[in-house]
């Protein structure tokens, strides 16, 4: 697909040293809109989507910060968030902001990690924005869902 102009402009603001230090691509080359599409197209397969993963994400975090830095025993995890001054603004530019807020949980039963920030939540839930392959923050999907032990299985409501 060819890069229309405002995700070129997108593109910019998501480079190294731009917003964040690291920026948001890694070193992919991929159109912003086509990183998002075969996102998606991985999560269609798996049958969830990324407002589940976000609000999975989110209750984790929402956890963690009962601990006010200190790990929380969330039951199948175990949950740090630590945060830090100030505001993260968003690189779609629809004018939200995040907390600089990080997320560190590890699955009780297998050891797994995953970290990730308040401002990634936002990207995965409003914009299904992994972040480019090679970033520091990207969240694999398949990753992330059999992480998150999504979709769930049916019948297991709590
Ligand atoms: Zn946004």
């Amino acid at each position: 697909m060819k890069e229309n102009p405002k995700d070129a402009l997108l593109r910019i603001d998501m480079e190294a040293g731009r917003l964040i230090k690291e920026g948001f691509l890694g070193e992919d080359e991929r159109p912003i809109s086509d990183i998002i599409s075969a996102d998606l197209d991985t999560l269609t397969e798996l049958e969830v989507s990324h407002v589940e993963l976000a609000r999975a994400m989110r209750r984790l975090t929402r956890r963690g910060m009962e601990g006010m830095g200190e790990v929380v025993d969330a039951g199948d995890y175990l949950v740090k968030s630590e945060e830090y001054m100030g505001w993260l603004g968003c690189p779609f530019k629809d004018n939200r902001r995040a907390a600089k807020r990080n997320t560190q949980a590890v699955d009780k039963q297998t050891g797994r990690e995953m970290r990730w920030s308040d401002l990634s939540i936002h990207l995965i839930e409003q914009h299904a924005f992994f972040q480019g392959k090679g970033s520091a923050f990207r969240l694999e999907p398949a990753e992330l869902a059999s992480f998150l032990r999504l979709p769930a299985p049916e019948g297991a409501a709590e």
